[in-house]
């Protein structure tokens, strides 16, 4: 244990709570749980060179379990669910009875922005190696399944041949930086966070100095005034701001999150300009760095620190400690004008072309589409795509002629760019296909209930969000969602255990930010659900009055 404070001045129930946290800072470096004992045995990046020097060789069996269900994900490996086990399981089973000998990868997207090239090899990598899989995750990840590990050196050759990766995928590490995918080209944009994304890449991704956190940190930029990338439960997020002084900056936020006692990001109240924002970036990731809890996992996120801090106290150590100078204030921005921020349609981009979102079904889609997407856009003169925050995809570039042509392209492969508020709405994380954690079903039951509901409410023009998570954590970010649905067993009019979902109604991000209510007692099995946003969504249509939103 770590030396006790000298706290005899100090009420001591207050102090008990904060003794012995694992930070850093306050001198705690000895390891207070086993994901801090393996990351203090070895840095998760140097997994690498076993995996290339002697797991890809040697197989599976091979791989020493710290780095199998721990290091490997600092390259973006989790190990799949072994097919076949039902979800009354999950929780009963050991960790290693789960796992199958297969791998999901994750490829990070920093800004959701791909090049045809980018997305060609991503395609063919899913041919070759995942038997097709390529799923686009809620945060503009590609992720793959059915990996064997004695492929992943071929697959990373590949991807590093094309400027792409797997750094910090996953882990206790700056995971993904989300970005506006229409960062320098939207007609409405702010200001351009390309710059600051980049710069942030090449100093804090890959760095050992920052590659043993707490836990995940999450982090996003945009200067969209759509606010186009969840800035509000990431643990630090820069949007777009026009100073009245100072013009185009970032204001900016931390502290987001969802999963274990979720929490809205708060304001610091800043104004950060685009040439600063690498640096307030690295200040504040060294604050959860080295003041972050590291006893508990379920008390690491960032979000526990600012709650114990405030606002101003975290404003205080981040200018003082790690800036060495004062922020200056700055302005909150406005509400989006728009409920939809995922850029699906046709609009203008502000050199007189057009980007054209479409949506696939909950973020499914596979490598021989994605191929074809490639083809698609390169056709129709783009050289570029990008992948949102809602698990749609957009073309980016297209001159005015080749738009109607582009979208009968999309459509004829499912990719449509006017879909139904169901389709454009509903998302849906992994579930139990291939998630060790999962309890239910998601993916296919994601994409039915969107069949199910265009069928029986053709007419329902309402923007609207559904969220399907397989368990009981955030993935699919069911606390914001309209209608949230999390995995779970539940009893069904016989009495037995069937899989099904709680339901959490009323959550929503933008400036009316706020978590969905979960409906006391109402659970519904997976057959009924059809039924239920049937009934949730007519109840609307009938009693709403002029102008309200589902959410309100
Ligand atoms: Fe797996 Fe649960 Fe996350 Fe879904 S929400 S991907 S089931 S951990």
């Amino acid at each position: 244990m770590a030396a006790t404070p000298d706290n005899s001045a100090t009420p001591r129930r207050k102090v008990s709570r904060h003794r012995g946290e694992g930070q850093w800072a306050a001198g705690h470096f000895t390891p207070l749980n086993g994901n801090e004992q393996f990351k203090k045995d070895d840095d998760g990046l140097n997994v690498r060179t076993r995996i290339e020097t002697i797991y890809s060789k040697r197989g599976f069996d091979s791989i020493d379990p710290n780095d199998l269900r721990g290091r490997m994900r600092w390259w973006g490996l989790y190990t799949q669910r072994k097919p076949g086990i039902d979800g009354g399981k999950t929780a009963i089973l050991e960790p290693e009875e789960l796992d199958d000998k297969y791998f999901m990868l994750r490829v990070r997207i920093d800004g959701g922005r791909l090049t045809t090239r980018q997305l060609r090899v991503i395609g063919e990598i899913s041919q070759e190696f995942a038997r097709g899989t390529a799923d686009i995750t809620d945060r503009q990840n590609v992720q793959y399944h059915w990996i064997r590990v004695e492929d992943v050196p071929e697959i990373w050759e590949r991807l590093e041949a094309v400027g792409l990766s797997t750094t910090e995928a996953c882990g206790d590490t700056p995971r993904v930086i989300i970005g506006s995918p229409v960062a320098g080209i939207a007609a409405d944009e702010i200001i351009d966070g390309t710059p600051a994304m980049e710069e942030i890449q090449r100093r804090i991704i890959g760095n050992k100095a920052f590659s043993n956190l707490p836990r995940k940190f999450k982090s996003a930029i945009s200067g969209s005034p759509l606010l186009d990338v969840a800035h509000e439960i990431n643990d630090i997020a820069f949007v777009g701001v026009r100073h009245p002084e100072h013009g185009p900056g970032f204001d900016l936020w931390v502290g987001g999150g969802l999963s274990t006692n979720p929490k809205i990001g708060q304001r610091l109240g800043t104004w950060v300009p685009l040439d600063e924002v690498a640096d307030v970036y690295e200040g504040v990731i060294s604050i959860f760095r080295d003041y972050g809890y590291r006893r508990l996992r379920t008390r690491a996120r960032l979000k526990f620190l600012l709650a114990d801090w405030g606002t101003e106290k975290f404003r205080q150590v981040l200018e003082d400690e790690y800036l060495k100078r004062k922020l200056i204030d700055g302005p909150a921005p406005d509400q989006p004008v728009e409920r939809w921020r995922d850029h699906v349609g046709v609009h203008p981009q502000n050199d007189g072309r057009y980007y054209v979102g479409f949506a696939p079904r909950v973020g499914r889609v596979d490598g021989t589409t994605l191929t074809k997407i490639a083809d698609l856009a390169e056709a129709h003169g783009s050289g570029r795509v990008s992948t949102t925050v809602e698990q749609k995809m957009i073309v980016l570039d297209v001159t005015e002629d080749q738009v109607d042509s582009l979208v009968a392209g999309l459509e004829a492969l499912d990719l449509t760019v006017n879909p139904s508020p169901f389709r454009r709405g509903t998302m849906a994380c992994t579930g139990i296909e291939y998630c060790k954690l999962a309890i239910v079903e998601t993916k296919a039951r994601g994409s039915s209930l969107i069949d199910e509901l265009e069928r029986r409410l053709p007419d329902f023009d309402e923007p609207l969000t559904i969220n399907i998570n397989g368990c009981p954590n955030a993935c699919a970010r069911i606390q914001v969602a309209d209608i949230g649905l999390k995995g779970q067993l539940v009893l069904d009019e016989r009495g037995e255990q069937v899989e099904g979902f709680q339901v959490h109604l009323g959550g929503a991000l933008g400036l009316e930010a706020g978590f969905g209510r979960k409906v006391r007692g109402l659970k519904v099995t997976s057959e009924e659900l059809p039924d239920y946003v049937e009934r949730v969504l007519r109840r609307f249509q009938e009693e709403r009055e002029d102008g309200e939103r589902f959410a309100t």
